[in-house]
């Protein structure tokens, strides 16, 4: 059997980002350190920074002046940013500048006339911080139905959530075209996110299964799976090797592998280790390709 790795799987620029921010951050303070939210979507990563002492919160209550508090790379609301603040706690910023980007267009869409139409899932921790930015003025909206029930307005402008979809963000864009006289576009669907995409539905065309691995939380990753299914039925989304079972590989020649911006390299090596063993008697010439 044979296997490939897409390109660009595993950590992206971001996560590389605030997972370096949250190592110095521990070697520099040691002690009462805490993420506000899981700082990345993968729950091996937080459970290694647990081990390490970094513990999430979400409860302003459980926090005392003094108390290092890292920003998740999703962001916060400002509302969120100022609250801790005024906590006096020792804020890390580990927002993904990709994010931060798209939270300043939409703080200076806020000031100006028009609705904000955000398109990404309403209870993504990236949406609320991002919804945070728009003042009262920002609408979410998760597919094209949702679009075309929204009311006809004279301005609008459109962003997508980093990690969306881009197919699903052009349909939500021609949807807000018939329902909005000026309509402004703003493509904020982050590079890095393209590129995995575009290299998972490449790899869904050319192998007889693919395991998508990365955490159940993390959208990123969940959108890798929905659009390797779309094109491959045999599409399996695991969050780590020991979730392989035998009817995943059974009559496989070549097998798949993709992870999302959030998972750790090592857990697709180690996905790559576990294939091997458990086909080693029955194919002796088995190879790894790194697309
Ligand atoms: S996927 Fe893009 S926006 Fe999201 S954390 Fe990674 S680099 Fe930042």
């Amino acid at each position: 059997m044979e296997i490939v790795v897409a390109r660009n799987s595993g950590f992206c620029y971001g996560v590389r980002h605030a997972l370096q921010l949250t190592r110095k951050t521990s070697q520099r303070y040691k002690r009462r350190i805490f993420s506000w939210g899981e700082i990345i979507h993968n729950p091996e990563v937080i459970g290694q920074l647990a081990r390490d002492g970094i513990q999430v919160v979400t409860s302003l209550k459980a926090l005392r002046a003094g108390d290092t508090v890292i920003i998740r790379s999703h962001g916060v609301s400002p509302v969120v940013y100022q609250a801790l603040k005024r906590k006096k706690v020792k804020l890390v910023d580990a927002t993904c500048p990709i994010v931060k980007g798209i939270q300043q267009t939409i703080e200076k869409l806020s000031r100006q006339p028009g609705e904000i139409v955000i398109v990404g899932n309403k209870n993504h921790p990236e949406i609320q911080g991002l919804l945070g930015y728009a003042r009262g003025k920002g609408k979410v909206v998760e597919n094209e139905e949702q679009a075309r029930a929204l009311p006809f307005r004279k301005k609008r402008a459109v962003l997508a959530q980093s990690t969306q979809e881009r197919e699903l963000f052009n349909q939500v864009v021609a949807a807000l075209v018939e329902k909005t006289a000026e309509l402004r576009v703003y493509n904020t669907i982050c590079r890095f996110t393209r590129v995995r995409q575009e290299a998972t539905a490449e790899l869904a065309g050319k192998v007889d299964a693919l395991l998508i691995i990365g955490g159940k939380n993390s959208s990123n990753t969940n959108k890798l799976y929905q659009i390797s299914r779309r094109l491959l039925p045999r599409t399996y989304f695991i969050q780590s090797p020991k979730e392989i079972i035998p009817e995943m590989l059974q009559g496989v020649r070549i097998i798949g592998l993709s992870g999302g911006a959030s998972t750790p390299p090592e857990v697709i090596r180690q996905t790559v280790w576990a294939i091997r063993n458990s086909i080693k008697q029955n194919s002796p010439q088995e190879r790894v390709d790194y697309d």
